[in-house]
């Protein structure tokens, strides 16, 4: 990596010391060689066999854990990139740094992009992290900021933290890097790379034949991005959210308020979701979430207790070593197929692969024994 950053760096004319306010001079880009960036999106779509077989629907998974990063979050953060070297925000091999706060994909995907395209990842993470993301992060050479979990509306929260982090840099005049703050969360890159490219993809892939297409929420730009298009390509498509137990999205969706099961129980303030499954579930709104709302037909509750019997069916009966979020999808996938009935063509997303939750939601689902059948599921 290092001789490939070498050789970028001989081929770029890097001007000195710059004006920050200055916008770049965009030929500075073009030199580049198609590195793995270029292996970005046109994931795989397969086919859940045994769901198809025991539901008399036929249910697809979009393969994004096959995306060079192991997640849909690749696409997110080559999106940000390209979006901040346009507008002369980022500049390769001047030191540039992305700074982000997440404590999942997001800041994996941030960290490889950074490598290859010539930036510095900046993550700010929750301390309770799991070990093996922190490691795979490390591994990657990102500059980890770990702080105490906190609700959103504290400052030191890890969203607040890479914004605090990011505005020190560019308001230090003696400072010649420039940072950019990804906010995964409310940028508009998120659900607008999902509509320009993983929308697009499921549409052809499927042959222009979708009726149900599920997905869970964490920033709501997949669900969003998604949503948008296969409604706009026929607004018959079902666009439905798999919720995993202590979000309040699945209220807000169905019921039209959010916070009420929350609230009764005190937690309002707390916004952390309180569930096994990582990466999705949320107790406030995001813009991204909000992008998908005009598309959402319902939302499905699902149980930790269902995702990790569903993650080790999957891995029995189709050899899919999945993670928590694709498992939870896939329950909402045998709900949808129940109450719609046969000859449904259904669709969602594996997110990420299973050995990014070794040691939280997989220490618990490889205890299920392996004969689990979809009644045990269904039965919680
Ligand atoms: N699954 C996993 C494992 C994730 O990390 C995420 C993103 N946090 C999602 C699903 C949901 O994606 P989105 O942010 O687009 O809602």
């Amino acid at each position: 990596l290092l001789l490939i950053q070498q050789l970028h760096h001989e081929l770029i004319v890097v001007p000195s010391r710059r004006n920050k306010k200055s916008s770049k001079d965009l030929t500075l880009l073009s030199p580049r060689t198609r590195g793995i960036e270029s292996q970005i999106g046109n994931t795989p779509l397969i086919e859940i066999k045994s769901l198809s077989k025991i539901t008399g629907c036929k249910i697809y998974a979009k393969l994004e854990l096959a995306n060079p990063g192991g997640s849909a979050k690749d696409r997110v953060a080559l999106a940000i990139i390209r979006h901040n070297e346009q507008m002369g925000n980022l500049t390769p091999y001047h030191g540039d740094i992305i700074f982000e706060g997440t404590s999942g994909s997001t800041g994996i995907s941030f960290a490889i992009l950074a490598n290859a395209l010539g930036y510095t990842a900046h993550i700010c993470l929750p301390d309770d992290t799991s070990p093996e993301k922190l490691s795979l992060l490390r591994a990657l050479g990102a500059e980890l900021e770990p702080v105490k979990p906190a609700s959103i509306v504290d400052p030191n929260q890890y969203t607040n933290a890479a914004r605090k982090g990011s505005d020190r840099i560019n308001n230090d005049p003696e400072d010649p890097r420039h940072a950019i703050f990804a906010d995964q969360f409310e940028n508009d890159y998120n659900w607008r790379i999902h509509y320009e490219t993983t929308g697009p993809e499921i549409w052809q892939q499927m042959d222009e034949n979708v009726d149900v297409f599920i997905n869970g929420s964490g920033t709501g730009g997949t669900i969003a991005g998604v949503g948008k298009y296969l409604h706009e390509q026929n607004s018959q498509v079902k666009i439905i959210l798999a919720d995993p137990q202590g979000s309040g999205l699945a209220n807000r969706v169905n019921y039209g308020v959010m916070y009420d099961t929350v609230e009764k129980e005190g937690t309002r303030r707390r916004h952390q979701v309180d569930t096994l499954v990582e990466g999705i579930g949320l107790n406030r709104l995001t813009w991204n979430f909000k992008q998908a709302e005009p598309y959402l037909h319902e939302a499905i509750r699902v149980s930790d207790d269902q995702a990790l019997k569903m993650a080790k069916y999957l891995c029995i009966n189709d050899g899919l070593f999945w993670g928590s979020s694709a498992a939870i999808n896939c329950v909402a996938a045998i709900q949808t197929a129940l109450k719609y009935g046969p000859g449904q063509r259904i669709v969602v997303v594996a997110c990420d692969s299973g050995a990014r939750h070794l040691s939280k939601f997989w220490k618990q689902a490889s205890d299920i024994p392996n004969d689990i059948t979809i009644n045990d599921i269904l039965e919680n």
